[in-house]
């Protein structure tokens, strides 16, 4: 399909990046399951290696089916280029590897993805980064964690696993102010419910793994850049703004302008760290994109119904779903999340741990996995598994407290969930 901002989202979700295949005709996007591509000639060769073309040479670095992928999502996020990953955790540390070095650190929010607390307050720490972690309601705490070693500010649109949304606008002024990135995972939001760049994020993050690909099928990241941010204004990330050792000196602000971000990701992130997403996956994800808003109006509507009935059950203590009018974030629902505030949202039952434990071993629609975003619902008790590693603290202000469950609802009858979670409720509370 030829560019077209004009188009709409549903046009887009189908059609962005691909065209039948020029070899064949064929109308879907062919897996090109291949590894290396046939040079032209020697000087084509030597083109593409100096990043004068833009071609195929080795599929760790880009590969037919990713490209299309890769102009899919970022035409979708209003991105002027993308980079996919092998996962969503790839995904955070490739956006982080041209911004940091090591002293540096990132300023990110208390809510985020259970993994991804463990990768920037652990991991992260391996290569001499460090996080600071911060309540982002708290405006003036995120400007007072800023220092002069910061190199990015990190959030979720919509914050795993308490559904919380966060005042991106607010947010981004703060990072602008302080001549930084900001960062958005938009994991549970995607872009049919929240366009982050359009509140002033510049990097955008998927773990695709969820509501992207949809199914449960593959795990896959990727790296949105709005191609806004200018990487020279300060001496902060040198690996754009000056000459870049790892690529014979080229500096790549200088010579790609916007898509300064994208080429160091391929030319340098994937050709170094190897967190390259395999064609079989981008092609999965593919498929699940071209459902994507049908997917997305589904999941919203039977969570708007679900936890208002939630809400309302003896049983029940508190429900954070932020598309519930008793929650401190509805009034951002319709400025941020316009669409919707998401599938996901976490329950806490007056019977505690054990209740909660309960609820997950009855439960026979909702499956109990480490996942979300999926066509299926899904359940999970956070502080016994994914957010285990953490202290209590961590799991309280993460939203991840003993006595709650995370739900990811699907798409399926809301009366046949209702029911479920009626039956399983009534034994979680005997
Ligand atoms: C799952 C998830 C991740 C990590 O993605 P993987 O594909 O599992 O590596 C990051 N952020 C959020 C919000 C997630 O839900």
């Amino acid at each position: 399909m030829t560019e077209g901002p004009s188009y709409g989202f549903d046009t887009l979700q189908i059609h962005a990046g691909a065209r039948p295949d020029p070899a064949t005709g064929a109308r879907q996007t062919p897996i090109y399951q291949t590894t290396a591509y046939v040079f032209r000639d020697a000087e084509h060769a030597a083109a593409l290696f100096n990043l004068q073309e833009v071609g195929y040479i080795y599929s760790r670095l880009t590969n037919p089916t990713v490209a299309v992928l890769q102009e899919r999502v970022a035409t979708l996020e209003g991105g002027v280029g993308a980079v996919c990953c092998s996962s969503g955790h790839a995904a955070q540390i490739m956006a982080l590897f041209p911004l940091m070095a090591p002293g540096r650190n990132i300023v990110v929010s208390t809510r985020l993805y259970g993994g991804s607390i463990t990768q920037f307050s652990q991991t992260i720490k391996r290569f001499g980064w460090s996080a600071k972690f911060v309540d982002f309601d708290d405006l003036d705490a995120i400007a007072a964690a800023i220092d002069d070693d910061t190199r990015a500010v990190f959030c979720e649109s919509i914050a795993n696993p308490g559904g919380y949304i966060t005042d991106l606008d607010a947010v981004a002024k703060v990072a602008d102010k302080a001549g930084l990135p900001l960062i958005v995972d938009n994991t549970s939001a995607t872009p049919y419910l929240c366009r982050p760049i359009d509140h002033g994020a510049t990097l955008v993050v998927h773990s695709m793994t969820k509501y992207l690909t949809g199914n449960g099928t593959v795990t896959g990241g990727v790296v949105v850049d709005s191609g806004k941010f200018d990487w020279s204004a300060s001496d902060k990330f040198p690996s754009l703004s000056a000459p870049e050792p790892a690529y014979h000196g080229l500096k790549f602000h200088e010579t790609f302008g916007p898509l300064a971000f994208t080429f160091h990701g391929i030319a340098i992130g994937l050709r170094d760290l190897g967190m390259t997403l395999n064609p079989q996956a981008a092609h999965y994800t593919l498929m699940g994109i071209e459902t994507l808003s049908l997917r997305m109006q589904r999941h919203v509507e039977n969570a708007n119904r679900i936890a208002s009935w939630l809400e309302n059950h003896p049983a029940v203590d508190q429900v954070t779903y932020a598309g519930l009018p008793s929650s401190p974030y509805n009034d951002r629902v319709a400025r941020i999340c316009p669409n919707g505030a998401g599938g996901l949202f976490t329950v806490a039952l007056k019977s505690g741990y054990e209740g909660c434990v309960k609820l997950v071993d009855s439960l026979e629609i909702f499956s109990h996995v480490a996942n979300l975003g999926d066509t299926r619902s899904l359940v999970i008790h956070s502080a016994s598994t994914t957010h285990r590693q953490l202290t209590e603290e961590q799991q309280i202000a993460a939203g991840a407290a003993p006595n709650v469950v995370r739900i990811s609802i699907g798409i399926e009858d809301a009366d046949d969930l209702i029911a479920d979670l009626d039956q399983a409720l009534a034994k979680a509370s005997a």
